[in-house]
């Protein structure tokens, strides 16, 4: 009589993947591009934050989305100016949304 279900097995070692960390690559797309502004804005736990880094590092989408996004806020650093010109912020919102959904997709 073994007291080990394979079930209870399967259930630990997933846990222990999560944990690990660096392999749940294909849940944290879309949460990363749902965040994308708090990630920017350093509004999230170091956790979270080391994550997405990593995430971002080697996933081509979300690398293009963060990078997208940190070039604005640099222009408008730079710029002086209070928020980036509305056409362009449209314009890479847009762009957004299509990874989001190609993106998102692709590596499924
Ligand atoms: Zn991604």
């Amino acid at each position: 009589m073994s007291e080990e279900t394979p079930d209870l097995v399967d259930r630990a070692e997933r846990a222990l993947l999560a944990l690990s960390g660096g392999r749940t690559r294909q849940c944290s797309c879309e949460e990363l591009l749902e965040n994308l502004m708090e990630f920017l804005d350093s509004e999230l736990d170091e956790d979270t934050c080391t994550r997405y880094r990593q995430h971002a590092a080697e996933c081509p989408t979300c690398h293009q989305a963060t990078d997208a996004e940190r070039h604005i806020r640099e222009m408008v650093r730079r710029s002086c100016a209070e928020k980036a010109p509305s056409s362009l912020r449209l314009r890479v919102e847009s762009q957004l949304a299509v990874l989001r959904v190609t993106g998102i997709r692709a590596v499924d």
